[in-house]
This record gives C-alpha cells, structure tokens and sequence, in this order.
C-alpha cells in the first residue's frame, strides 16, 4: 500500500475499485459591463439558462422516477423550486438591468448575497440548504457557459460496478446518476455525514466517505483503492496481499449478512424460552419495503422530519399520501408515525425562527408542534385520515410534561371531531404514545404511563440528555456509555413503570438495533426492540442465541454492586454470555 487517507465514513461497507476523478471543471466566471441596448439579450439569456437547468432536472426525475428513493426525489424536487425561486430569479435579472453587467456576473452576486442570508441565520439545516442553492446555481452556470449538465452522465463510464469515484462533493442528481451506474464507492473531499448525498448513501446502500482532504491531489486516476466506510479509511496504490484480505473481508460480510437472514424466519424466542419482539424503524417507503420483506409484525418507529426538509412544509395531503403508502406497503401491520420532532439538529427552513441559543433544550420536538397548532393540526389530520387504510399509532416525541400530553390529545380529539363532520371515519380508538426519552420523562413515567397508551423509549436522546454529551458533538462522543448506572438505573424504572400500568415499552433509539445492547435492553427486561431493517437479522440472531435469564444475572449484578471495571466489560460479558 502506498497512501491512507482517512475521512468519515456515510455508511460502513468495503467497497474495492479503481479510482475515477470526477471533476466537473471549475468554470471561469466572465465579469463585464454590457451596454444598454444589449441588457435585453443579456435577460434572454438568463431566462434561458434558468429554463434549460430546470429541464435537465426534470428530465432526469422523468426517466428514473420508479427508481428513485423518495429522498433523492424530493431533493431534485427541491432544487428545481429554488430554479423557479423569484429571489433568485428576479433578483439576478436585475441585477443585470440596474448594473448592466453580464448574466453570469450578476447570478454569482445574487446567489452569494442569498448565501450570506443564510449564513448570517447559523443553522446546521441552512447550511444544507446553502449547499442545494450551490448546486442549483452550478446548473445553470453550466447552461451560460454551454457545459450542460448532462456532462456528468455522458461523460462517464457506463457501468461503475469496479469503480471508485473520487469527487470535490455530490449533489443529489449527480447521486441518482452513478447510483443508476452501480458504482461500487464514493468519496468525497467535502460534507458531512449528515449531507445530502451522505443521506442518499445510506439510503442507496453505497459505501461512502465523506471529508477525505485534498482526495482528488492524492488520488490518481485508475489507480486501485480500497475504502474502508468501517474505518473511514481510504488504502491506495497495489498491494495484493491487504488486497486479498478486503476481498475476503468484502466476501466474508456478504456471506455474514446472506446467511443472517434464514434467522428472520425463526420464532422470535430466546434460549430460555422467553418471547421477545422486533419491530422496525422506517422513514422512506423502501425502509419499509425492507421491513415487509424482512416479516416484522410492525413499524416500531416512523420518524417524519424528513417529510419537512424541503423548501415549503408539506400540506396535509401529501402527508396524507405518503402515510397512506406506508400503511398500505405494510399490509396490516401496524405503523408507529411519530408527530414531527423538529428541533436540535434539524430545524426546516421554514421553522428556522424556532431556533434558540440551545437547539437541543429549545423549542423541539413536540413544544415546538403545541406553539405552531396549525401545522400540528394538519400532521394529526393527515394521520387520522390515513389511519383509514390500515392500523396506526400516534407517538409524541421530546415529553417532559404530563399537560404536554393532555394538550396534545385535546388537539387530537379535535382533528377527529373535524374529520367526522366533514363525513369521514378514522379511527375513533388511535393509541397515543410518547417518546421517552428525557430524564424529566423517565422519572415521572408512572404519571406519564397514566395519559398514555404506550412509551417508546429513545435511548439516542435519553443518554444525550442523562450523561449531558451533545450527541452531535464528537469531542464527547467518547463519553457515550450505554452502561453507565444512570442509564441503566432510568432504563429499568421505565420498563417498571410501563409494567405497572399494563402499557407497553418499545426501545427504538440506536441501542436496539446492536446486537450486544440488546441482549442488555432484554436484560433489563426491555423485549421490544425496533431498529432499522438492515441490523434485525443479526439483532435477532443475538437475541434467540441468548438466555434472557443469564442476561437479567449479569445486568442486575453489575448494577447491584459498584462496578470497578469500564461499561465495556459488561458489554463483554453479555456478549459471551456470562
Ligand atoms: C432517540 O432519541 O433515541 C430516537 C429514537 O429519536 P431520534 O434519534 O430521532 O431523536
Ligand atoms: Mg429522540
């Protein structure tokens, strides 16, 4: 091996191939001053451009709509508004009118005053969003300097199965592109791995590495690669010998997951003989495809933020068609869909006044929807009427108080009222759940369990809020312990209070879907666990190989006696089994 390069891993996976430089070219941009009588043409052109960049979007969302995944749709959806966006439009033009300079000088000044607007809001969620007008724009940078964009699509090797490509970033076209050309891996030398592509990725099952630092100087053309998404590391130049030894990781990791699924058709019963259940975490309509086919008996957690990313929030009726799609892909299975838990880290565009000086304690999740009615109104709404079509649950996310639920189900008694007049018939009985996953919720569960109808646990946020670690900052994620009393000590009081007043418990943070944790979780008597598709079948291998007994000795011992050892020795012993 002759270079590592280490960046962030989007997804784990090995991917293996030859490296293929994607350099769109920066285009030079020409600035002049144009006479008057030519401002007329300057505009056609313009207009023109705008046109032309639009049409490539929609000509490409044309051809591979059925393939789409929902995400990279609504994304090229979103970059066309921002083509027909006015401020943008009209401003550029007049731009051109009142300074009389060139088309392509004046849409870099308005997209970099448009830029500054957003920066000036620092917000994690408008940084993306400056990120898609970039991409916007550069179609039609591409259009005045008569580089269409098509360039990406004719230019590169039809099928990409051995290939590696290396790329300054990727927008969600070029994403849809060398997703449709099978490539193998993808790095790029900017984002994160909460960008866009990133998203697409995972969603697209592509190993990718995000942030790989001056990739395109390092890396030659054709010049074999390995990349590690694991390890987010990228291992360049010829080596057979660690060569062989992905090959045979590669192989080994197919063969692992090819072979975990015959446990999807087995009894969900441990060792001992105890039940437990596996349920799925789905957001896009092919996660719950997966979870359909992988024969779970519900959706355990559908989170909807993802509904709110575009540029306008989402009316109650096309809410209404994309629970209905859900409900009809799972066929009778019940679906949780929890009510919009923006705030923290994704605050929409559109809410972005929301944002206070502490994301993560401001207004989010469902203070946010009891301040703005309406659009909670409108979620429930669509709900309800989806709850038409098949078996629903309604959960609400960020609880601290008991009057937040008697507020939330007064609304919800509202939208039903309302439906019922206007002729329909929801379901007089939805189950109205709530997320778990405060400390302030975990200690009064007994007095929450009494206004609910279940509690989904969310251990992502609980142990944020417990151990006072940003979950989105990594120079605390060291201090991330599933195994730290207070943890466990909070844990097993919900489970408590959940058994005491006969409701429910479902574990759907990150925790569930390991296969060590969970036998943890199933220690402490937490034996409903959702997760996303992809981990149920080695969650639920770990889960029939275990004894729930042996699992509730070491849990409990560990937390009855002062512990001198790290959380990773209990993590270990779990994991042995003793
Ligand atoms: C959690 O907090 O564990 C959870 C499932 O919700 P989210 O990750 O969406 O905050
Ligand atoms: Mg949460």
């Amino acid at each position: 091996m002759s270079l590592a390069l280490t960046g962030l891993g989007a997804t784990s996976g090995i991917a293996i191939g030859r490296v293929h430089r994607l350099t769109p070219g920066e285009l030079s941009i020409p600035e002049y001053h144009i006479d008057a009588n030519a401002v007329s043409s300057e505009l056609e052109r313009i207009e023109r451009a705008f046109e032309r960049g639009e049409q490539f979007l929609a000509g490409l969302l044309g051809r591979m709509e059925s393939d789409l995944p929902d995400t990279a749709r609504d994304l090229l959806q979103a970059h066309r508004l921002i083509l027909r966006d006015p401020l943008l439009i009209e401003g550029t033009a007049t731009r051109i009118r009142r300074e009389r300079i060139n088309a392509e000088w004046a849409l870099v000044q308005q997209t970099d005053e448009l830029q500054a607007e957003f920066r000036s809001l620092d917000n994690d969620y408008l940084a993306q969003r400056r990120e898609d007008l970039d991409q916007a724009v550069g179609l039609v940078r591409r259009e005045l300097a008569d580089q269409p964009a098509v360039l990406l699509s004719t230019h590169i090797a039809h099928r990409l199965e051995d290939t590696i490509v290396v790329a300054p970033e990727l927008g969600p076209a070029d994403m849809t592109v060398l997703a449709e050309r099978s490539v193998a891996g993808l790095i790029t030398e900017h984002g994160g791995p909460w960008s866009h592509a990133a998203i697409l990725a995972r969603s697209l099952e592509i190993p990718m590495l995000v942030g790989v630092h001056h990739a395109l100087d390092l890396l030659e053309e054709g010049e074999p690669v390995i990349l590690d998404g694991h390890y987010g590391a990228v291992l360049a130049g010829e080596d057979e010998s660690l060569l062989a030894h992905y090959h045979e990781k590669r192989e080994a990791g197919r063969r692992r997951r090819i072979d975990l699924q015959r446990y999807l058709a087995r009894s969900s019963i441990t060792s001992d003989g105890q039940p437990f259940v596996l349920t799925g975490n789905a957001d896009l309509l092919p996660e719950f495809q997966r979870c359909r086919d992988a024969g779970v008996e519900a959706v355990g957690l559908m989170r909807t933020e993802y509904l709110y990313l575009n540029e306008v929030l989402p009316d109650e009726d096309s809410q209404y068609q994309a629970y209905r799609a859900a409900i009809e892909t799972m066929a009778g299975r019940p679906i949780t869909i929890r009510t919009l838990d923006a705030g923290g880290d994704k605050l929409p565009a559109m809410l972005a006044f929301a944002k206070g000086p502490n994301p993560a304690l401001g207004l989010r999740g469902l203070r946010l929807s009891l301040a703005l009615t309406d659009l909670f109104k409108q979620q429930v709404r669509a709900i309800l009427r989806a709850s038409m079509h098949g078996p629903v649950q309604i959960l609400l996310p960020m609880l601290t108080r008991c009057d937040e639920i008697h507020q939330a189900r007064g609304l919800i008694e509202q939208c039903y009222r309302e439906l019922q007049a206007e002729g329909l018939a929801p379901d007089p009985d939805i189950p109205v759940g709530g997320m778990i996953e405060t400390p302030a919720a975990a200690l009064a569960a007994d007095q929450l369990a009494e206004r609910l109808d279940f509690f989904s646990i969310g251990t992502n946020d609980l142990i944020q809020y417990v151990l006072a670690i940003d979950r989105s900052d990594e120079l605390v994620n060291h201090l991330y312990d599933p195994a730290h009393p207070a943890i466990l000590d909070l844990l097993s009081r919900i489970q408590q209070a959940g058994l005491r007043h006969g409701r429910t418990v479902t574990v759907c943070g990150e925790l569930a879907g390991d296969a060590v944790t969970a036998r943890l979780l199933l220690g402490l008597g937490l034996n409903r666990l959702s997760m996303p598709p992809a981990t149920l079948p080695a969650v639920k291998k770990s889960l029939i190989e275990a004894s729930a007994e042996d699992c509730r000795q070491i849990v409990g011992r560990w937390m009855t006696t002062t512990p001198q050892d790290s959380g990773q020795d209990l993590l270990e012993q779990l994991q042995r089994g003793r």
